[in-house]
């Protein structure tokens, strides 16, 4: 008998005609002799409606009363699921994060899961229940409730995988798994049968938005194999898993997408020892993530600074750094946030070259200039104009042919 876990996104829970539907899956999947756990996201917009809710009483709630708020959503969606399932005639129960003891850290709103009590759940499946588990959602050491940050269910129903050993992680969305690029913006987009933890860690954190990033790091830590689904057809999805020699034999496996960041430029910096630091501590104290940096050759010992940042945190980076640079007697900060991250990811960069060479030329023929270039082991990433990002993910696409993607 198989252990399956099951996780379901707000769409796939959308509305009672959708709840149905997801019960009589879990079904089937029992029916195939499978013992199941399902982890449930709040019903579509319901977060977002939570949200707006806070935000029409203060512009900054206290993070443990929007916790309180936003996990809400969750409880709803596996009420509604478990009565289905019971009005089908099987047996199941319902639970929050902090009764099956989902033990995170106490940061509100972002919370990581530090624990997952399995022998809980262990009982009701020995008993035959179908354990139907609300995503999201934990508990931390003082019995604060806590939520995972957007998207976090997926990391839930990893975490609870894990704790299980499970067989399968399956993650059901609206979409029918993950592909090369993103399908409305350049419609020759395959899907991946199979994609590795890695390169799904870089294509979630670059924008790709099938999965939290946090999830993809959890599974490949514990070695869970996550299936991403649709759950409005049978077809099979994309697997993500450890990464095997097949792999590698395809150069790039994806373009992404990143328009959420902004570029700020320090010009003039004194070119000495210690001024980095200078900058980047301020930067970094002000919790603001720092992505790409560049820095010219110096000329008569001066250089230019540049790098980007979220774009939610421009402001207050701003503020910070044009502080610095009057202390360290720099010239002038400049900003932009009309700037796209167009990337190449793929396991296959690491054993073959030429991918950048291919992508520069690609994005030159377009006239499209680029304004930053950072590198990994797997993946090359050029900032653009922000206009110019969907042209560029196409001409990426094409370039490496991923329209013949057979992987
Ligand atoms: N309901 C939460 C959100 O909308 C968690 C999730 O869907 O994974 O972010
Ligand atoms: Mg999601």
């Amino acid at each position: 008998m198989a252990l399956i876990v099951q996780k379901y996104g707000g769409s796939s829970v959308g509305d009672i005609e959708r709840i149905r539907k997801v019960a009589q899956r879990v079904i089937e999947a029992k029916k195939e002799g499978n013992q199941v756990v399902v982890i449930v996201s709040a019903m579509a917009g319901e977060t977002d409606r939570l949200i707006g809710l806070a935000h029409q009483i203060t512009e900054m709630p206290s993070e443990r009363e929007f916790d309180v708020l936003v996990s809400t959503g969750e409880q709803v969606a596996i009420a509604l699921i478990a009565m289905a399932l019971e009005s089908q005639g099987y047996p199941a129960r319902s639970f929050l994060g902090a009764q099956i003891r989902i033990t995170t850290d106490g940061v509100f709103t972002k919370a990581r899961i530090l624990g997952v009590e399995a022998e809980r759940i262990l009982e009701e499946l020995e008993k035959g229940t179908i354990a139907v588990i609300a995503g999201f959602q934990g508990i931390d050491e003082e019995g604060n409730i806590t939520t995972l940050g957007r998207g976090g269910s997926d990391t839930t129903a990893v975490a609870i995988a894990a704790a299980l050993k499970a067989n399968a992680c399956e993650i059901y969305t609206d979409v029918e798994g993950v592909y090369t690029t993103d399908p409305a913006i350049c419609p020759e987009a395959r899907k991946l049968s199979r994609v590795s933890y890695e390169e799904m860690l870089e294509m979630a954190s670059l924008g790709a938005k099938v999965l939290q990033s946090r999830s993809v790091e959890f599974a490949m830590k514990h070695r869970v194999p996550i299936h991403v689904r649709s759950s409005f057809s049978q077809e099979e999805g994309t697997w993500v898993l450890k990464e095997d020699e097949k792999m590698e034999e395809v150069l790039v496996s994806g373009i992404t997408c990143d328009k959420k960041e902004a570029k700020v430029t320090i010009s003039k910096v004194p070119d000495k020892p210690g001024i980095a630091s200078k900058i980047f501590g301020a930067v970094s104290e002000a919790n603001v993530v720092v992505d790409m940096i560049i820095q010219n050759v110096s000329a008569e010992g001066y250089t230019d600074v540049t790098f980007t940042i979220p774009q939610t945190d421009l402001k207050k980076a701003l503020e910070v750094v044009r502080r610095v640079s009057q202390e360290i007697d720099a010239g002038g900060v400049e900003s932009d946030s009309n700037i796209a991250k167009v990337s190449v990811v793929g396991v296959g960069m690491r054993s073959h070259s030429g991918v950048a060479a291919r992508a520069f030329s690609a994005l030159g023929k377009e006239g499209i200039n680029i304004m930053m270039i950072s590198t990994s082991e797997i993946k090359l990433s050029c900032v653009i104009e922000a206009k110019y990002a969907e042209l560029a993910v196409r001409v990426l696409h094409e370039a490496f042919e991923l329209e013949k993607t057979k992987r």
